[in-house]
């Protein structure tokens, strides 16, 4: 079976195949954030998508190349710009930087590139000029300059490829400015918005002025210039597929003239968004989550990623405290067995379980089925932790079993839990044992030992005193 994937250009599953003719190599642009805050818990959902998708493909040896980029110059930067005092770099450096620690928080692969908008102006400068060149954009006295709807469709080319529209309800020439809009009407966008008061030192000059780029753009310019004019896979959250996506289609196909058969991206890909307790996250309704605030109440980046990963990406996720709770214990119940594995495989090597693999393979080929391959994951741990419990799991039988694990940990990207330090508890048994001994109770000596084995912990005798180590 092949990897099948939901693209939103065809509203149908597709048989993933790359662009490339030898088959192996990927292009794969997500959009990125706007550096404009801490990250919520929602655009993780998408980041943590992506990850995966990448993690399938580099699984079933595709080598990719991921592009994601850092939007950091866009409408609500500007404001808070205003309001800080701050400069660009300042301002945005700093979430910036928060974004990229909370991506490695969630064991997120990092992307091959990040581009910031900032650092691509001459690319969008030529896409402008050419989309000019060719008619399909214009000026406006103030200096900004537009994309032309009309003039597109005029040109051959169609609006409205990844969402249907009502043309009949546009009004050409209707033109919106800010990067923030109805998400409804087809509408003329920026490309190019002339320097206003309100952007301060904030402009870029080019040949129709000092101004600065579209949102639309900067995604148009730097995943063609980072990957090609047509590379593989386009990603991001559902709501960006209109206008935003469209958006990018239009400007690429527009200003690069692709010839028959070309396109700007062969495999859309959207993730549903997240809700809190059943509402869009805000923050007047207090259901608004950063990253931070779930590590701040005790959570690790795991079992955030755990949880983020239960749901199939279309499906709309309703994230609660209480799933996060539930995530913890799906974790645990998986690091307990793990480690009760490594601890018998020692130092033995083994090959991972090709049924096994061939069971989460085939889950994740259905558009990345991850129900089902949690199904086959939590099959998996039952079958270890039955051999575990009747003793019947030899070294070489263990080996297997964390290759296994392995290999299934480079798509899930779980990770290892950090050593738990030796919890206060195991560590009385062991005095307790200890004080047995003495009084020479081997009985109870013995109790405490296999009590202590329960719990995941196994007495070594050494020269310097009895010592804990994990099962
Ligand atoms: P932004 O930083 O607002 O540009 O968003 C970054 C990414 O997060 C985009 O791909 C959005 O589609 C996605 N996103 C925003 N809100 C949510 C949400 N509630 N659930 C899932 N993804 C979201
Ligand atoms: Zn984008």
């Amino acid at each position: 079976m092949s990897l099948k994937l939901f693209n939103t250009l065809s509203r149908s599953l597709e048989p993933f195949e790359p662009l490339d003719p030898t088959g192996r190599s990927v292009g794969m642009y997500c959009c990125g954030p706007t550096v404009y805050d801490f990250g919520h818990i929602g655009n993780f959902r998408t980041f943590v998508f992506s990850d995966l998708v990448r993690r399938t493909l580099e699984f079933r040896g595709f080598t990719v190349r991921h592009v994601m980029n850092i939007t950091d110059v866009e409408d609500k930067i500007l404001r808070r710009l205003r309001e800080t005092g701050l400069s660009l770099r300042e301002y945005t450096g700093k979430y910036e930087k928060a974004f990229l620690e909370d991506l490695v928080e969630l064991n997120c692969r990092m992307p091959h590139h990040l581009p910031r908008a900032t650092e691509f102006m001459p690319q969008m400068i030529d896409l402008v000029g050419k989309l000019l060149k060719r008619g399909i954009a214009y000026q406006t006295p103030d200096g900004s300059v537009w994309f032309s709807i009309t003039q597109y469709q005029g040109c051959g080319c169609r609006y409205g490829q990844l969402v249907k529209l009502n043309f009949d309800e546009m009004r050409a020439g209707e033109r919106v400015s800010g990067d923030e809009y109805d998400k409804e009407s087809a509408a003329d966008f920026g490309l190019w918005k002339a320097r206003v008061p309100d952007d301060g030192s904030v402009f870029w000059p080019s040949p129709w002025g000092d101004g600065r780029p579209g949102w639309h753009l900067e995604c148009s310019a730097m995943s063609t210039a980072l990957l090609g004019p047509s590379f593989d896979l386009h990603l991001g959250g559902e709501d960006l597929a209109f206008p935003h996506h469209e958006d990018e289609i239009a400007q690429s196909e527009g200003a690069l003239e692709y010839p028959p058969g070309k396109r700007f991206v062969k495999y859309w890909l959207h993730a549903a968004h997240l809700l809190v307790e059943g509402k869009k996250m805000s923050k007047s309704l207090g259901n608004f989550f950063t990253l931070r605030d779930l590590r701040a109440k005790g959570y690790s980046g795991r079992e955030i990623r755990q949880l983020l990963l239960s749901a199939h990406y279309r499906e709309t996720f309703n994230f609660t405290l209480e799933g996060l709770d539930g995530a913890r214990s799906a974790l645990s119940r998986i690091d307990e067995c793990v480690a009760k594995l490594r601890g018998l495989a020692t130092s033995q090597t083994g090959s991972a379980d090709v049924d096994v693999l061939a069971r989460f393979t085939e889950a994740m080929d259905d558009d990345l089925n991850v129900s089902k391959a949690w199904g086959v994951v939590f099959d998996w741990v039952r079958d270890q932790n039955r051999l575990l419990a009747i003793g019947g799991m030899t070294s070489s039988m263990a080996a297997t079993a964390t290759a296994t694990w392995d290999r299934l940990d480079e798509v899930l990207g779980l990770g290892r839990r950090l050593e738990d330090p030796t919890p206060s508890d195991a560590m009385a048994l062991l005095d307790a044992r200890t004080a047995a001994k003495k009084a020479r109770d081997f009985a109870r000596a013995d109790a405490i030992r296999n009590e202590l084995k329960e719990m995941g912990w196994m007495v070594e005798d050494t020269a310097t005193g009895p010592k804990l180590k994990r099962v």
